[in-house]
Formats: C-alpha cells, structure tokens, sequence
C-alpha cells in the first residue's frame, strides 16, 4: 500500500517518540480500492497534547480543531493531517453521540469502534494492514458490514444507516443480510438525528453509481427521511407515456441524471407533488395537472426541514415549479428561458427534463430529447454570440430612458418591454434601433 510521503513522514515522527500510529479509515479503504488519495486520518497511541509536542518540536503547523474528541490537526505542504488519539466511546444514549469518549493503548478497541468493516482497517509500513474484523475480505467481495453487533451498532448511532447507504450507492457495494435487517429494524432512529448531518449523506448517495438500487431496496428509508415522498411509493400512472409508477419513475429519473448533486436532488423531488393532484379521466387515464407547483411548494418543506444553503433551495424549488413549463418541446423558446430563469437555470432545467424524459416510456421520448439537447446547443451559441437576454445585455439603460422622460417605475417596466421585443428578435439590440423604437410610440 503507498500512502502519501507527508502522511508517513507524521506516522515515523509519532513512532520513532515510541507511540504506535497508523493511517486508518476511509483512507486505508480508498487505497486497496485503488482511489485517489483524499484526506489522511492517522490514529495514535500518543496523547493529544503529546501529538502536539511531537509535531511542535518538528516545526509542523499544528491546528487544535477537535482536541476534546482527541484530535490534532497537522498541516504540512497546506494540506491538513488528522491525528487522532485512539478512543473508546461511552456509552450512547441518544442514538447518536456517545456519552463520553476514553482514550485507549490498543489500536484494536480504536477499529471496533468504526461503522463498518472496511472503514475499520489501519495501515503503517512496519506492520502493514492491520485488519481485525475481515475489512479486506468484505473490500473484495464488495460488502458493506457492520463492525460487530449491527442492531447495536445502528442503535448507537442512527446516521450509520445513511453511511451504510451512501457507502453502497458511491462503492456500487452490497449491504450484508444481518446488517440489512438491522437498518430495517432501527431506521426509525433516524428521526434522531440532525437533518443537516442526513443531508449531507443522502447527497453523496444521490450522486452514486448504485443510488438508482438503493433508493429502490431501501425505499422504506428513504420514506423516514423524506415522508412527503411515500405516497409516490405506490402511485400508478396509468398513461401511455409512462411504465413506472412514480417512485420507481423518480428514481430512474435520479439515474440518468448526470452526477451533480443538485440535480440529482432535484429529480429526487420533481414529481413529489404527484400523488396529491391525480385525477383518472372517463378512459382510466391518469393526469397530473399541476404537480410542478404543488411539488416545488412540498419541496420546500422538505429542503427547509433539511436546513438546505439558500443556493441549493432556490435552484431546486425554481427547478421543480418550472419542469413541466419544458414539457412541451416545440414551443421552448430558449432566450425567454434565459432571460426568465438566467444562464445556469435554464441549462439545468433542460437537464433536468432530459433525465425527466429518459425515466419516460424510451418508445415515446426520442423526438423530444433530441429536441432538447439541440436546445441545449443553441442555448451554448445564444451565450458564446453574445446576445442579449438580461437588462444590463440591453444597448440602452436607465439614464437614456430618463433623459427622455421617463420616471421611476415606468424605467424598469420599459426596459423590460424592449428586452422581450430584444428576445424575441423583433427588435435589434442596438442603439439606434432602440431609440428609434422608443422615439416612434
Ligand atoms: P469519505 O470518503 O466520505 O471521507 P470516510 O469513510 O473517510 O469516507 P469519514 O466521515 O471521513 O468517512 O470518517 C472517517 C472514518 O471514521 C470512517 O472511515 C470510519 O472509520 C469512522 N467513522 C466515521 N463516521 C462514523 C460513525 N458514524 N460511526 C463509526 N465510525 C465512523
Ligand atoms: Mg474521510
């Protein structure tokens, strides 16, 4: 195994002071995967504060980020080291922080302490993998387990079900059948946990490989997290445009959505609005008038419960209200879109009906995909030309429209005015042509 020069430099510091020290964790995993190396764990028998002697004497940077939970952070080349003192927790009592953490001497109670077995292994050159619960094996049939007792495990810290999702989304892994049924018989725990802390995981399963599968196997948790969607479970649609019902349209939708978090969101939560708006016409068709907004309004309350950054509620909300205004292909003016919803909007709304379209019956779809990915090109021309699509693209501005007199309110409404005739190419952009149109009336 080859860890970083930086990273081994701290391990050899560490123990030619006598104290045993490994690189450990999500880095020892990425590793025998063959990933590229992130961030560096190191865990050690040495005290915190004798970490930072240890690193003082050697004039490495040091940052006291954590030092109650017994962590040291080393910085060397700009890149931060986390040496963290080998630990036991305390007893849980909240299904999710343990009461107190003890410092411990044997690397081995460290690794028990770890969520799953292949985040449970430690490596340093001397003594090579250090591998107490068969982490290697597990790597290499692709399993997700839990370090010793699953039910306990999960009962001790709820969010180690959504790792446990994530892990199999991102590694394209299979969770363990004991440690399965005891997501399934603790997931409820979830409710427990920070939403922020929930978010955070299910992002990095969204943008897995595997997410499409593991939404899907483990629906019934993703209901805990996000109630709003269990109506989609088993909402049909009777229509000829779609084979899935909507949960299981919704995640084919996630599928083949490129992997950006936001849109992966986002197809997560279109069709959330679904269940709610279903009305069957006298032919037992099913229609869904108005599910966009009415999704986009459930979508708040679900991002607002997640604690969401204001970009990411904004973007996704704006989104889902406007996904079924691209339904109809031949009549997408581009340049309103732009003009409406901005640049970086209305490219991932057509994105986002593209993934929306892909989850759709493939025998109905293909006249309209290929639609909007020439959309898409055209949109990449309006922006590379140059044309105008916002007020400050205009070749007039306020002041010209004061010094003819106009006023106040009148101003923004005019500009506005000039800019549809602008984008819907019924007048030029140019001086001229605007003060002649404005001269005229
Ligand atoms: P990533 O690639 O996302 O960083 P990671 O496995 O490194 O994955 P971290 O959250 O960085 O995940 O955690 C580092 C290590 O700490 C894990 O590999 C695992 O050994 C341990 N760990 C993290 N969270 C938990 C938890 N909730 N319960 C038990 N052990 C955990
Ligand atoms: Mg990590």
């Amino acid at each position: 195994m080859n860890i970083s020069e930086n990273a081994e430099k701290l391990i050899n510091l560490l123990s030619e002071s006598g104290y045993k020290a490994y690189a450990v964790g999500g880095c020892v995993r990425d590793c025998l995967l063959g990933k590229p190396e992130k961030d560096i764990d190191i865990t050690t028998s040495a005290k915190p504060e004798t970490v930072e002697e240890i690193l003082k004497q050697n004039e490495i940077k040091v940052v006291e980020t954590g030092l109650q939970h017994g962590t040291v952070t080393a910085v060397m080349n700009g890149e931060p080291y986390e040496i963290t003192t080998f630990r036991r927790d305390g007893e849980y009592k909240d299904n999710r922080r343990p009461e107190s953490v003890d410092f411990v001497d044997d690397v081995k109670e460290d690794l028990s302490r770890r969520d799953f077995t292949i985040n449970a292994m430690a490596y340093n050159h001397k003594e090579g993998i250090v591998d107490l619960f068969g982490g290697k094996e597990d790597l290499d049939n692709k399993i997700i387990r839990a370090v010793g007792n699953a039910d306990l495990r999960f009962k001790e810290d709820a969010l180690r079900i959504m790792r446990a999702l994530r892990f199999s989304a991102t590694l394209c892994f299979d969770i363990e059948e004991n440690t399965k049924k005891a997501i399934f018989n603790n997931m409820y725990l979830l409710d427990n946990i920070a939403k922020e802390r929930i978010f955070a995981e299910l992002t990095k399963l969204l943008v897995g490989d595997n997410a499409m599968q593991v939404l899907d196997e483990y629906k019934e948790v993703i209901g805990v997290i996000i109630p709003e969607l269990k109506p989609a479970f088993d909402c049909i649609q009777n229509n000829p445009w779609h084979i899935y019902n909507v949960y299981g349209h919704i995640i084919h939708a996630v599928d083949a959505a490129p992997k950006d978090d936001i849109i992966r969101l986002t197809m997560l939560l279109h069709d959330i609005g679904k269940p709610s708006v279903k009305t069957t016409d006298e032919k037992g068709i099913d229609h869904f008038k108005f599910h966009a907004p009415v999704g986009a309004d459930i979508a708040k309350t679900v991002l607002k419960r997640f604690k969401v950054s204001n970009e990411i509620y904004d973007k996704v909300t704006t989104l889902i209200y406007y996904h079924q205004g691209v339904e109809n292909v031949d009549n997408i003016r581009v340049k309103r879109w732009l003009s409406k919803i901005g640049e970086d909007y209305t490219k991932s709304l057509f994105q986002v009906r593209i993934s929306d379209l892909y989850a759709h019956n493939p025998e109905k779809i293909g006249y309209e995909v290929e639609k909007l990915k020439a959309l898409l090109q055209e949109l990449e021309q309006i922006i590379a030309a140059g044309e105008a699509f916002k007020i400050s693209d205009l070749a007039v501005n306020g002041n010209d429209l004061l010094a003819l007199g106009y006023k106040g309110k009148e101003i923004g409404e005019k500009l506005n005015e000039i800019l549809m005739l602008v984008v819907d190419d019924q007048l030029n952009n140019t001086r001229e042509s605007i003060m002649n149109y404005l001269n005229e009336e």
